[in-house]
């Protein structure tokens, strides 16, 4: 699955179109978006449309490209519980380990999404 290209909401209240983030300013009202993602986490889904271990890592590596590409505060990687021993399971403990290693190499934070257990977020700001 190719993941939708975001967009952001243009933080002029006057204006608010939606704007393909690689701008770095509204081409309507030239308002300065370099920041309009920072706080955000761009988000990907790699346990629900029966990914193999392999695709769920290119997913991955190509979730944290798009991130950095946009500006994203970080990647946020669901990728269901672990827990169970089946296909998904294996997934789940594969991304988290995965998403561990690229994280620790890059020296980028790497932490559960709050009380979710089926997501981790890779997080630029540490
Ligand atoms: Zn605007």
């Amino acid at each position: 699955m190719a993941n939708p290209v975001p967009t952001v909401d243009c933080t002029n209240p006057d204006c608010g179109i939606s704007v393909d983030p690689s701008e770095l300013t509204c081409p309507k009202c030239d308002t300065d978006l370099h920041n309009a993602l920072s706080e955000q986490f761009y988000e990907i889904d790699v346990a629900h449309n029966g990914q193999t271990r392999e695709e769920a890592k290119v997913e991955i590596e190509e979730g944290l490209n798009t991130a950095l590409l946009y500006r994203f505060r970080g990647l946020k990687v669901i990728h269901g519980y672990g827990s169970g021993s089946g296909k998904r399971g294996a997934i789940a403990r594969e991304a988290t380990r995965f998403m561990e290693t690229l994280a620790a190499r890059k020296g980028y934070g790497f932490r559960q999404d709050g009380f979710n257990r089926g997501a981790h977020l890779i997080d630029f700001g540490q």
